[in-house]
């Protein structure tokens, strides 16, 4: 049986929607159908310093591999789209493409590799506003709030952020 997987793509090099479109296509092949992409959103780098900006987006897709597999297919698709350096110990670089699994049906998964849903995902305004366009009422399913509301409270939370 398909389960529904929802992706958080971002790219800060390059020709940047160009860069989600190819990831998109190459995810649609690996994983399965793709049923909904959001807009492209351009933000501000988070974590760490870079003149270039990011454009990220949200994807939601039918897939029958399972998370490790799942993972496994995001690592090859970044790898041929030209990603070189992985993040370790909290440190960031500029990327060509970064694919995080946000959701993957309702599991909740703890293991070394992986991590869902993504643990910094109800932190990041650039996950959740994407996120929020095609999956509103979707439920986080460890907080067990909607997208929307999660969006909403880190909103309430860091009133500096424009609110959009
Ligand atoms: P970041 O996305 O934070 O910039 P990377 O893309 O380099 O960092 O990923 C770092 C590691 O995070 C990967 O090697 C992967 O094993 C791990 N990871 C854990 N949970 C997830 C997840 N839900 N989605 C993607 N990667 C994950
Ligand atoms: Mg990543």
């Amino acid at each position: 049986m398909a389960t529904r997987v929802y992706l958080g793509l971002g790219t800060n090099q390059g020709d940047k929607a160009n860069n989600l479109t190819r990831a998109i296509d190459a995810l649609s092949l690996a994983l399965g159908r793709c049923t909904d992409v959001s807009a492209f959103i351009e933000t501000a780098p988070w974590g760490f310093e870079s003149e270039n900006s990011f454009l990220n987006c949200a994807a939601a897709f039918e897939t029958e591999l399972s998370p490790l597999g799942l993972l496994d297919a995001t690592e090859r698709i970044e790898r041929e789209l030209g990603r070189t350096q992985k993040s370790a110990g909290g440190i960031y670089h500029d990327r060509i493409i970064d694919i995080d699994i946000l959701l993957y049906g309702n599991l909740v998964v703890e293991s070394p590799r992986l991590t869902i849903p993504h643990p910094l995902m109800h932190k990041r305004t650039f996950v959740l506003e994407p996120l929020a366009e095609i999956a509103p009422v979707t439920k986080h399913p460890a907080i067990g709030k909607s997208i929307r509301e999660l969006l909403e409270e880190l909103r309430e939370n860091e009133p500096n952020i424009t609110k959009g």
